[in-house]
């Protein structure tokens, strides 16, 4: 005869068999049957699942800076990771990716337009301030393509005399 078990739970006797297996329990069981445990699984899924996105929004705003540097950090240890697989799924869907962007921004145009005019606005010491910055870091390289242009384009002047 097989040996019953009381269910904490439920509180049927029910065979040993229908309690999942608890190394830590005297008996080598668990005090619920495999029902409950079922069970009581899924409601705690259920409560679980919105308290702990309750709690993770309010975690996020709570240590907002603390969330963006662990991020940040795990972008810098997996960058390359991170850059390679991004690169690869471009890789695999660029036209879909062109398509969508493009779509994307058609049907946007206007607000887009906006937006980045307003953006300049509200940049625009910023944004003056980075080109300078710009122009500064690569003056050598800009004065050069700059040299480089008026050169061929003196060239192509020239060659366009020569056939008149
Ligand atoms: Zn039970």
């Amino acid at each position: 005869m097989e040996i019953l078990k009381k269910c904490t739970c439920c509180g049927n006797d029910k065979p040993l068999s229908l309690f999942a297996n608890k190394k830590a329990a005297k008996d080598g069981k668990s005090c619920y049957c495999k029902d409950c445990m079922v069970m009581k699984a899924t409601e705690y899924k259920n409560t679980h699942k919105k308290k702990c996105s309750d709690y993770s929004s309010k975690y996020y705003l709570e240590n907002k800076e603390k969330v963006t540097k662990r991020y940040k950090e795990y972008y810098q240890v997996n960058k390359e990771k991170i850059s390679e697989h991004a690169k690869d799924y471009y890789q695999k869907n660029k036209e879909e990716i062109i398509e969508k962007c493009k779509k994307y921004y058609n049907d946007n145009k206007e607000e887009l337009n906006e937006r980045s005019k307003n953006y300049y606005k509200r940049n625009k010491e910023e944004i003056t301030e980075y080109q300078k910055e710009y122009r500064q870091k690569n003056k050598k390289k800009m004065t050069e393509y700059q040299r480089n242009y008026y050169q061929r384009k003196k060239e192509r002047l020239k060659n366009n005399l020569r056939e008149l």
